[in-house]
């Protein structure tokens, strides 16, 4: 790829040029997305952008296909690929309205039978619940950007008919109900222990889908109070005894973990968070016990590189130690950065690891 080559690439973006599609291809480092040319999405700054040959560069870059501009139709493998990428624009450009399986099929020039097949087979997901997730991200866009928006409003807007709806939906989608979402676990009830193990106490606190509380201290009490503070508006009650079947699961593997005779600890999490602080929590999730990463290489794993300074402080406000393993993230000079509950159990933690990988 020549300067000059680079120059006329850029044109053509600039123009979204149809006529070059399939020559090169281009990715947005900071979406992690890449595209044709004729993409009609948002131009993206000259800075963000890098140039490919083909898709299987564009994908070794760490970077995947858009899905409005579907590059990967190019390469021919689907016939019905321009008529889904059209629909997938249609969804996104409607997603407020009520939209039936029979407009997109009318919108597509496809049988609602094949709608649902291909639709399926090109993206993995169905029509319906492309809906779905646009609504569900529109919502939560929604709510985000005003914080004192009544949510009943944002929810018709969304384009949900009834308020139930959504809730089923966001409930599997986020990992939360709306109202948790925004109130400080209004609604929600917590289950609480505190246990002695070799890093100090540790007080935990469980929803029934997971943990929403997991930090060290030197005493219960000071970390209940904590977590009492994080969900002000929750119910909280005693771990009964004896603890629930999966909690004692839990529980055996922790204590597996932290000796270092079980090499990774995955327990279901249902915590509140932002939308980006998801995103680097569960990429965080995403790092192999044993090994570490800098907090600029997580800003680049999530498709964000200059935002290192969000993702460390989305690393310092984890409420879940060990199951989002924020321990595993360093600085790039190979300190150890900070950890919300001491270097010395940063140390331990990362030191534990290695043995056992
Ligand atoms: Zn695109």
């Amino acid at each position: 790829m020549t300067p000059s080559n680079v120059e006329q690439f850029w044109e053509a973006v600039q123009k979204r040029d149809s006529g070059a599609d399939g020559t090169f291809y281009y990715g947005v480092v900071t979406t992690g997305v890449f595209c044709r040319p004729g993409c009609p999405g948002r131009t993206p700054n000259r800075e963000n952008v890098r140039f490919y040959t083909t898709p299987a560069d564009a994908e070794r870059d760490g970077l995947r296909a858009c899905l409005r501009c579907r590059p990967l139709a190019l390469t021919g493998a689907d016939p019905w690929a321009d008529r889904i990428a059209g629909l997938v624009r249609y969804i996104e450009r409607h997603a407020g309205e009520a939209i039936s399986l029979a407009d997109l099929s009318r919108e597509a020039g496809l049988s609602p039978y094949h709608l649902q097949r291909s639709f399926r087979a090109i993206l993995g997901v169905t029509p319906k619940q492309y809906l779905d997730n646009q609504r569900v991200e529109q919502f939560k866009a929604s709510l985000r950007n005003d914080t004192g928006r009544d949510v009943t409003a944002a929810i018709y807007d969304a384009g949900y008919g009834s308020s139930s709806r959504l809730y089923e939906k966001a409930d599997t989608r986020l990992g939360m109900t709306p109202m948790e979402y925004r109130s400080g676990g209004r609604g929600i009830e917590i289950t609480h222990t505190a246990v002695e193990t070799r890093l100090g106490w540790m007080v935990l606190g469980a929803t029934d889908r997971g943990l929403c509380f997991l930090q060290f201290g030197d005493e219960p009490g000071a970390l209940r109070t904590a977590m009492f503070a994080e969900y002000p508006e929750a119910r909280f009650s005693s771990m009964p005894e004896p603890a629930p079947v999966d909690f004692e699961a839990w529980m055996a593997r922790l204590h597996r973990y932290l000796d270092g005779q079980e090499r990774d600890l995955r327990l279901p999490v249902h915590v509140s968070a932002t939308a980006f602080q998801l995103k680097v929590w569960r990429y965080l999730q995403s790092i192999p016990s044993g090994s570490v990463q800098s907090y600029s290489e997580v800003a680049q794993g999530i498709g964000q590189p200059t935002a290192v300074r969000a993702v460390a402080s989305a690393c310092a406000g984890n409420r879940v130690a060990l199951a989002i393993p924020c321990h595993r993230v360093i600085r790039g000079s190979g300190e150890l950065g900070g950890y919300r509950w001491g270097l010395e159990r940063k140390r331990v933690l990362i030191d534990t690891e290695r043995r056992v990988a």
